[in-house]
């Protein structure tokens, strides 16, 4: 079975965030013993916000990673940042999380991106903020009545959401192919590589200890807390927060990997657009993405390159996507992008899991971990690694966003790959259902 670890290597892949992003942060390994009040396994979003909240609290805490800080999802994403917690929508959240945290949840999402900006500007990092809100067009007759409903279900919240209908999605950006289109003015993008890179930097300013290309190989149990080991060293603290979501293995903690469905995902993007072209392609809009279940998603850069899903999700190692195919679809969208072309493509694994949404599981005394995140990490893994780090300094159960819950083996793992391609080619056949394109 192949896994997300396997792909380890010294440097992330060039993307449209790495010019933006600064440079990386370069931390020597773990060497020799230390001792901490929390050591942190993973330098995602999640990871480098529980050490950045807990050096604020003056805590000391170690923080170890793999490869390089942000060289999981956290390094690899669109940098979509939407006023959700999870992809449920907002009337699944009380469904899935209950009456006292869905509610809750629901009302953290609905701030995340005014948290990321206000968490940048605290910080002094610049994640190029770009404004205008997230689009997410109807695929077809039955996605746009889903949305409507959406919005209604938001009536009286003051919410800046609203329908637009298929004739203004067309005068927007020149395509037939949507029945209709929410358009939440609340959305933003922004380079994420920048962000985790800022936050590790911040939390370092503030006396935690980051280390890079530092594989956490074991985890041991001790007297009074625990022990990480990795190849050059070892951190022995009474809490330890894992915080490797799709990229968990079985080393981090049996049966934990067995949760979730790490599933590959490939985006791409294109030589800069003609100037001309630049201003018809989401004008005035931060980023798109349509209702289908292999969505087509795009952002503008203000270099004029289009970033865009390249290619089917996958299990296995990395290969050459069919972006090709994938921009020929969103020509066939938006034909006015006939001149566009291929200039680079990467992946990274999100997961998926049964109900599709953020878990706090506290595994053992001590070990605690925030997991399951499906696409909503930009904004909600810093929340999540601030949950974690409130929960590690006292702050009850009963208080955080999600409830602790017990950890729910997938069933029929084993065959989790053979049924996941089939269900990436149902989902391929539904999609094309009351499609225009
Ligand atoms: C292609 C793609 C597009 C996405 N687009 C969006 C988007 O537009 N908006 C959005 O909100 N979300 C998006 N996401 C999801 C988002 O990127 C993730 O939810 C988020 O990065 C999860 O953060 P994390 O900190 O939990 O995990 P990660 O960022 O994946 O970090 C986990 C880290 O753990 C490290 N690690 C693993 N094992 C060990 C070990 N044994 N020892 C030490 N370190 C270890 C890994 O090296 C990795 O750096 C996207 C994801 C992908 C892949």
């Amino acid at each position: 079975m192949y896994l997300p670890n396997p792909d380890e290597h010294p440097a992330l892949p060039r993307t449209v965030f790495s010019a933006g992003a600064g440079a990386p942060l370069a931390r020597a390994p773990l060497a020799g013993a230390l001792t901490a009040d929390a050591v942190i396994i993973g330098g995602g979003f999640v990871g480098v916000s529980a050490a950045l909240h807990l050096a604020e609290a003056g805590r000391p805490v170690v923080l170890v990673e793999a490869n390089e800080i942000g060289w999981g999802s956290a390094g690899r994403n669109a940098g979509h940042v939407s006023p959700d917690a999870t992809k449920l929508g907002p009337r699944r959240l009380a469904e899935v999380y209950g009456p006292v945290y869905g509610p809750r949840l629901a009302a953290v999402g609905a701030g995340a991106p005014q948290f990321v900006t206000d968490l940048a500007r605290r910080l002094g990092i610049d994640v190029a903020v770009v404004r205008g809100g997230i689009l997410t067009a109807a695929h077809s007759a039955a996605a746009a009545r889903r949305l409507e409903a959406d919005i209604r279900f938001l009536d009286g919240s003051g919410a800046p959401v609203e329908f637009l209908p298929a004739a203004a999605v067309e005068a927007l950006f020149g395509t037939r192919t949507y029945f209709g289109a929410r358009l939440d003015r609340r959305g933003i993008a922004i380079n994420p590589l920048a962000f985790v890179r800022g936050m590790a930097r911040a939390a370092i300013a503030r006396g935690a200890l980051v280390h890079e290309r530092s594989p956490m190989r074991r985890l041991v149990r001790t007297g009074d807390g625990w022990e990480v080991v990795t190849d050059g060293g070892s951190v022995r603290a009474g809490h330890v927060l894992l915080c490797t979501n799709a990229y968990t293995d079985d080393r981090c903690w049996p049966g934990l990997r067995r949760s979730i469905v790490p599933v590959r995902l490939y985006l791409g993007w294109t030589r800069p657009l003609p100037a001309a072209l630049r201003a018809e392609i989401l004008p005035g809009i931060a980023a798109m993405l349509d209702t289908r279940h292999l969505p087509v998603a795009m952002r503008l850069h203000g270099d004029g390159r289009l970033q865009f899903g390249a290619g089917r999700p996958g299990f296995g190692p990395e290969q050459e996507p069919a972006a090709r195919a994938y921009l020929d679809q969103i020509k066939r969208i938006m034909p006015a992008l006939a001149p566009a072309e291929i200039e680079g493509w990467w992946s990274g694994w999100v997961t998926r899991g049964i109900a599709d949404g953020w878990r706090l599981h506290e595994l053992a005394p001590g070990l605690v971990t925030a997991i399951g995140c499906n696409g909503r990490g930009v904004a909600m893994g810093p929340i999540m690694g601030r949950e974690l780090a409130r929960y590690v300094g006292g702050t009850p159960a009963a208080d955080l966003i999600v409830p602790l819950s017990p950890v729910r083996g997938i069933p029929w793992y084993s065959f989790h790959q053979p049924l996941g391609r089939a269900a990436i080619g149902v989902f391929g056949l539904l999609d094309r259902l009351g499609t225009r394109n």
